[in-house]
């Protein structure tokens, strides 16, 4: 979270704007409620570009629940829905999928993102979608193109690298994002759902995964976190205010190249991820010997460094420079690294 948004949040904590409350106390149905909702949801228009062709969901269940929504709203028993498998989140999308109906995996990669050229639809006429995780937070893998799927609806997972850089979200059928990376706090995820796609949204979904319903209820169909919403607005405000995606994605691109000239600099650190798929967002690397890491994660925390350890599926580092973390905050994560690499044997 940006220190800025933290801090006009305590501002308003205990009264909200003069009202005598906060805003966490007031009716999710109050006007003042009403306001900071449907402010949150046209500033993410404009920060995005998305067209009155959306709806703009504010939703409970994390991205996870979306692994299920998505199946579970978009794909009926006559159709197929395709997947790329790139790194640990779409493989989970793909199980949760399984549970739903038919998937077929069109491609598979670790470390590196499926090359256009290495796979296609071909003239299947079953499709009921594609996924794809642009940003596999976890293994570090962004895909430098967007998925071509003709009509067939393209879906994302953007949860780690949504409000980064631009999208241009006409090419995509559905966009979700859980909110804890580049958004607000955990508790929340964000569904861009072009409209004419909730017409194949069934009866038979629950209720609280029901896109359908969902959007004709404006995300109040029941009590939606109200909390978590004002604070992704509060980012949403200081988005625009730092220039937007755009200028966001300058300030990550050039973090990111600074960090990864400093582990392809060195004899020390190793990237595991193809150059040409390298994330913006999350910079895994690996020290010489795995005896080393718990000294590095001390060492980190010592200089103020947290939240350095890779998942805990695959080990080594992990440097997570979302938009909230500045560029100072990435030098000093630099000199760290290199003091670290001059005590432990660099010459
Ligand atoms: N997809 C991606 C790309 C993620 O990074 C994450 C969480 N790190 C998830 C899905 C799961 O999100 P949640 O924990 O909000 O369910």
């Amino acid at each position: 979270m940006p220190a800025e948004v933290l801090e006009k949040a305590q501002q308003e904590l205990v009264d909200w704007r003069g009202h005598g409350m906060s805003l966490m106390e007031m009716s999710h149905r109050s006007d003042e409620f009403l306001s900071v909702r449907a402010e949150a949801e046209q500033d993410l228009r404009d920060l995005m570009g998305i067209s009155d062709d959306y709806h703009v969901l504010f939703l409970q269940g994390g991205a996870s629940t979306q692994f299920a929504s998505v199946p579970l709203n978009l794909l009926d028993d006559s159709q197929c829905a395709y997947y790329l498998n790139s790194g640990q989140w779409s493989k989970k999308a793909i199980a949760e999928a399984r549970r739903f109906g038919r998937v077929q995996v069109l491609a598979e990669t670790r470390a590196c993102a499926p090359e256009a050229s290495s796979w296609s639809l071909g003239d299947v006429n079953d499709a009921a979608y594609v996924h794809y995780t642009p940003n596999e937070t976890i293994d570090g893998v962004e895909y430098d193109y967007v998925p071509q799927t003709g009509d067939v609806p393209l879906v994302a997972d953007f949860s780690s690298s949504i409000l980064s850089h631009p999208i241009d979200v006409s090419r995509y059928g559905l966009i979700y994002a859980g909110a804890q990376k580049n958004i607000g706090p955990a508790g929340l995820c964000v569904v861009i759902v072009r409209k004419d796609l909730l017409e194949r949204c069934s009866d038979k979904v629950p209720a609280m995964l029901n896109y359908s319903i969902h959007a004709k209820n404006d995300s109040l169909y029941n009590t939606p976190p109200t909390f978590s919403i004002y604070l992704a607005g509060l980012v949403f405000k200081w988005l625009k205010e730092k220039g937007g995606v755009e200028a966001m994605a300058k300030v990550n691109a050039d973090k990111a190249a600074r960090l990864y000239a400093a582990i392809d600099n060195s004899d020390f650190y190793t990237s595991p991820v193809h150059v040409a798929h390298r994330s913006r967002m999350n910079v895994p690397f690996i020290l010489p010997s795995p005896e080393l890491d718990a000294s590095f994660l001390q060492g980190a925390e010592q200089a103020g460094l947290m939240n350095l350890a890779g998942h805990r599926s695959v080990g080594g580092m992990r440097a997570s420079i979302y938009n909230a973390v500045s560029p100072a905050s990435v030098d000093a994560l630099i000199d760290f690294m290199q003091q670290f690499a001059h005590q432990h044997g660099e010459g």
